[in-house]
């Protein structure tokens, strides 16, 4: 599933690309997406400068201006994927959308499971209530353990879950959230009320560090946005326990563990997480 990193990765891309870009047709192959293709978007989108993309959570952000100002919201769901491709370039199956730009270049979505969506909203995103709601940026200044501490007291929840809630930071999945917990040295399994200041400190360090690693990696394959596979790298990272459970623990050596919380599998080493 694309995550933050894949989704920051996604928009460093392709930014070059299409940014001062005016879009000049629009393909629209399948528009049953989860949130349908905006009837009239084919209409708004024709003539429309592409302006500085943004990312907020895991959401891209498409800023237009013309006559019809307004911001395209982005989602990659569970599959979804954004690159460029050029003039000519056939589309593949599950190839449902293109934006074709004014030098002939084409941004191109791919979504197998159609867990994404694209959609139109009139000026800026602020305002919306999809992004309303969210918490702070993990790699901005809001967010550090002293926030992680504070909306943490009285929670009985255990730790990992808390982490992975968009109220509290946004961005950290199920991977991160994991190898996050283990840089830390914290047990997923502990109740996020009960874990100390110093610890949280931590913990927020280690969100950064391996966000900023991800992205980092993600970047090592940018030229794949043009012509290549588009696959934003996140398979390359060298992960210390996410889908090695039953491997040993790469620092000492104990056989890491599966437990499930909040519904998501989780891997941890008993001896390295307290
Ligand atoms: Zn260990």
């Amino acid at each position: 599933m694309p995550e933050l990193p894949e989704v920051e990765t996604t928009r460093r891309g392709i930014a070059p690309h299409v940014e001062g870009r005016e879009i000049v047709e629009v393909i629209v192959r399948q528009a049953s997406l989860r949130v349908p293709v905006p009837e009239d978007l084919v209409e708004r989108l024709i003539g429309a400068r592409i302006g500085e993309l943004a990312r907020r959570a895991k959401y891209l952000l498409v800023p237009l201006e013309g006559e019809a100002p307004g911001t395209l919201l982005w989602h990659l769901g569970m599959s979804g994927s954004l690159r460029m491709a050029r003039l000519g370039e056939l589309p593949k199956k599950h190839d449902h959308l293109d934006l074709v730009l004014d030098d002939g270049a084409i941004l191109r979505y791919h979504d197998p499971r159609r867990f994404g969506f694209v959609d139109w909203l009139a000026g800026s995103a602020a305002q919306d209530s999809r992004l309303a709601r969210l918490g702070p940026e993990p790699l901005s200044e809001a967010f550090d353990g002293e926030r992680l501490f504070t909306r943490s007291r009285g929670r009985r929840l255990a730790v990992k879950p808390f982490l992975m809630d968009n109220a509290v930071v946004v961005g950290v999945g199920n991977i991160y959230a994991a190898e996050a917990l283990f840089l830390a040295g914290i047990d997923p399994r502990r109740s996020a009320g009960r874990i100390s200041r110093e610890r949280y400190e931590r913990l927020a360090a280690a969100v950064r560090e391996v966000l900023a690693a991800a992205i980092t990696q993600g970047g090592t394959t940018l030229r794949d946005f043009v012509g290549g596979t588009g696959e934003p790298g996140y398979f390359k990272q060298r992960l210390n326990v996410y889908g090695r459970d039953g491997q040993p623990c790469r620092r000492c050596g104990a056989e890491l563990r599966l437990v499930t919380l909040g519904q998501r599998a989780s891997v941890f080493c008993g001896h390295c997480q307290t």
